[in-house]
Parts: C-alpha cells; structure tokens; sequence
C-alpha cells in the first residue's frame, strides 16, 4: 500500500490529474487518479463529468450578460476546431476523410481518439492519415530506422510532417499530457517509467538524434557503469571543454546542490542495481538537451550523450558510425 501511493505521487510529477469529479457522491472534490487518457483517468475517460471550481461566472445573472457568454463560447468552439485543424492535421475534426478508419496500435476506430490526441497529415498521394499521437509515439520510440515511416504505406514521412508531429508530442508533455497508452486506473511503475525514458528520446528526436527506446533498455550494468565513466571521462578531460562551453551546454553543471556528475566514477563500482544506474544515466542525458538556452548549444549536448552512447552500445554504433570516426580521431 505504502508502495502504491509513493508511485502515484512520482506519477504526479510527470503526468496531470484527471479533471472529473471524484464520484457523483462527492461532486465537488476532484478526481486524484493520474489522467492517463488525455484528460481523465481510465474510470473517468469514457463518461466524463469535468470538475468545476466555483467560479464568479455563477454569479452573472442578467440576460444580456448570458447571451454575450454565450455567443463568446460559439466563437471559441469554431477558433478552437480551427486550430485544431492547423496544430493537428486535417482529418482532426473529421476522422472520415482519413484512409485508415482503426488506430495502429490499440485497433480501435479512429472517431473513439480522443480529440486531444489526434493527429493527422497529408502524404505524396495527398491522402490523408490520421493517428492517435501516444500510438505513433510508442511505433517511432520502437524504431531503429531514421526517417519516420506511414506504419499503413511504409512510405516516409516528409521532415514537416514529422516536425509538425514532434512538436504535437513537446506541446502534449508540456502539460503533463500522458502520451504511453494505460488500460489502468493506476499507471503502473514500468508505465512511467516508460513515459520517462519517451520523454528523454523525444529530445534527442527533436535535435535530430533518432533513438530507439530499446537502445538504452538493453544496456546491462556493466555497460551502464561504463556509460557514466564514458560521459565523465568526456565531459572532464577527453572533450578539452573549457569552462564557457560546458556553461553555455549546462549552465549549472557544477552546482553544489544537483551536480551534472553527483560521484566520481570510483565511488561508484559498487552500486549493482540496474534500474538505479538507468535513473542516473537518464537524468545525465536529460540535463545534455534540456538545459541551454541555445538550440545549438542543445545540439551539441546532444552530441555528447550520442558519442558516450556510441561507445557503449553496438546497435547506436551501427547507426551513427561517423560518431565513431570521430572519437577515434581525439
Ligand atoms: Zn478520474
């Protein structure tokens, strides 16, 4: 029990509250459990009740007031179909005019994708796709290859498209939006964990590094162990970074409170637990692409997670050889 609750609090961090009442019973406190369906929780999702705080609106009383409220929320629901459009794609409002009529992933029809969801393009042909983002999310995450393919056509996805789509994913995670697909109340400890590991390939996605969600699950703990050596090493001597470049990529990377490198690598030969040398590995290769301010500063923090990655990993070798050419150059 006391297990469960600490995972919905972590889950709290990475995922929104669901935004229905708790229960008819108790209208007026909100749903706890984490909104693992776009805005609600898996018990909320297909019968919704959105909580409402009491506002001051509930005072207006006199007609003329409600009619303007009124004509201001039919203006609203036509901006927001329209930008629906333009954010996500063309068969958003209209899933009829897309060529697959069932989702990827959960075989499902594409009208029960939650609006929030959606997203479609148009390919070569000019027809017209439509998919649930956390289904495409999850193929390209599974994905070794570089270009984002149409699961359907095999074709590839023009690089607007796919930036369009990326910058879909950035939008959804800004606002906690859980983008892995959960049958559950509860998400589970795996579930965010693989919200979290998406999150972080999904940075290096958008800085032009593809990576695959497996590349990093397969690596055992001595290969973990020689990531953070690998990234220590670089960091420190093998990259000669003087300390204005390794600001502007990490501006607070030597901060006393959350050092880039919390131990030296000597510390460290005696911790075993494999999930604990994931969490350190990925929150290192988080701070690389998340903490400039300058894109190109963040390119090239992606860089160096890639080339400590490459040195440990056979499959990210195979796929990034000039990273290689490059190390066996310093
Ligand atoms: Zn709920």
């Amino acid at each position: 029990m006391a297990k469960k609750r600490a995972s919905s609090s972590k889950g709290s961090e990475t995922i929104r509250s669901c935004a229905n009442i708790r229960s008819k019973k108790h209208p007026d406190v909100r749903c706890t459990y984490p909104a693992a369906h776009g805005e609600f929780c898996a018990r909320h999702h297909k019968n919704p009740t959105r909580f409402q705080e009491k506002s001051s609106l509930e005072h207006v009383k006199s007609q003329t007031q409600i009619l303007a409220i009124q004509a201001i929320q039919r203006w609203w629901r036509l901006y927001v179909g329209f930008l629906r459009f333009s954010k996500q794609g063309p068969a958003t409002n209209t899933p009829t005019v897309s060529e697959n009529q069932t989702d990827i992933y959960t075989l499902e029809s594409i009208h029960a994708i939650p609006l929030i969801y959606r997203w479609s393009y148009p390919d070569s042909k000019r027809h017209i796709w439509l998919f649930d983002v956390r289904s495409l999310s999850m193929t390209r995450a599974q994905d070794s290859r570089e270009l984002l393919l149409n699961p359907y056509t095999r074709e590839p996805i023009l690089e607007k498209h796919e930036s369009h789509f990326q910058h879909r994913c950035t939008w959804l995670r800004a606002r906690k939006y859980c983008i892995v697909h959960s049958q559950d109340v509860e998400l589970s400890t795996e579930q965010l964990w693989h919200q979290q590991i998406l999150d972080v390939t999904m940075k290096y996605d958008m800085l032009g590094y593809h990576t695959c969600i497996h590349w990093f699950e397969e690596l055992n703990t001595r290969q973990l162990m020689a990531f953070y050596i690998e990234l220590w090493e670089l960091w420190f001597y093998r990259l000669h970074l003087n300390s204005e470049i390794k600001h502007q990529v990490i501006p607070n990377w030597n901060s006393r409170t959350t050092p880039l490198f919390k131990w030296s690598p000597g510390e460290l030969l005696y911790r075993v637990e494999r999930r604990w040398w994931q969490k350190v590995l990925l929150d290192i290769l988080d701070r690389f692409v998340s903490s400039a301010v300058l894109k190109e500063h963040r390119v090239l923090g992606a860089l160096y997670g890639m080339t400590g990655f490459a040195v440990v990993s056979q499959t990210v070798r195979e796929q990034y050889h000039w990273l290689v050419e490059i190390q066996e150059t310093m």
